[in-house]
């Protein structure tokens, strides 16, 4: 069944079939043959704002602070117990709070050191499936972003794929103000990594574009978009 936004629909349901039609837009006009999954960023709102849009029909949500993110996993464990969510840590990870997220999260976008890795892959439960996981990489090299250098990229991709309880995904971005050059760039990256790995059979996922270069990013590759604002309005 595929959901279709009414004159009497929230602003929030509104505003998330317009970010919807602007990625269908994008994939048309770029004659993209991707697949583009549509990320959630629901950091900082309430509970109930997830909740009306899983009943749309929007599966995948990111946080990015964790105290705040196990509180909402728990207010909505019912839609988990279902599998109707599926949810991303996108902030950043401290070294003391992996196990919190190796046995809540189903994804983690922000891995950038081995050490995480290992951890993560120690501590997350037999039960669950494997840690999805994307390689945050500071593609700008901003001395004030996360993420893994593009130099550093082959050393940690050839150490996290052997990690049996983590499954290498591929890659994700926060660029710094000109995206298009860092999306230009990060799908090279991608590409080379594949190339240099074909033992990666998962390596799938290329996370950019935020609510204002969406459309960029998918005409540079990008198969998954974080969105925040443009669906949940303004953040405080
Ligand atoms: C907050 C955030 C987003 C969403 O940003 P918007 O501009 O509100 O769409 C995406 N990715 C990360 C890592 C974020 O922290």
């Amino acid at each position: 069944m595929t959901y279709e936004t009414t004159m009497t629909d929230s602003p929030l349901l509104q505003h998330w079939q317009r970010t919807k039609d602007k990625i269908n837009d994008a994939k048309t006009q770029n004659h993209a043959r991707q697949d583009v999954t549509l990320l959630a960023v629901s950091k900082t709102k309430p509970s109930e704002m997830i909740r009306e849009l899983i009943h749309a029909g929007q599966r995948d949500f990111g946080e990015n602070y964790l105290q705040e993110a196990l509180e909402k996993i728990n207010a909505l464990a019912e839609y988990k117990a279902k599998d109707a969510i599926t949810w991303h840590y996108i902030g950043h990870i401290q070294r003391n709070k992996t196990r919190d997220i190796a046995e809540h999260f189903d994804w983690v976008q922000t891995l950038e050191r081995d050490i995480i890795a290992k951890r993560l892959n120690d501590q997350r439960p037999d039960a669950l499936p494997p840690l999805q996981v994307l390689i945050q990489v500071n593609i700008d090299d901003e001395d004030s972003k996360s993420g893994c250098t593009p130099e550093a990229l082959p050393e940690l991709v050839a150490a996290v794929k052997d990690y049996e309880r983590l499954r290498l995904r591929g890659l994700m971005i926060i660029p710094a103000t000109d995206s298009t050059d860092a999306f230009v760039r990060t799908q090279a990256l991608f590409d080379d990594i594949k190339a240099r790995y074909p033992e990666l059979t998962d390596w799938d996922t290329l996370s950019m574009g935020m609510s204002g270069d969406m459309q960029a990013a998918i005409a540079h590759g990008s198969t998954m978009v974080r969105v925040g604002s443009a669906i949940f309005g303004a953040r405080d």
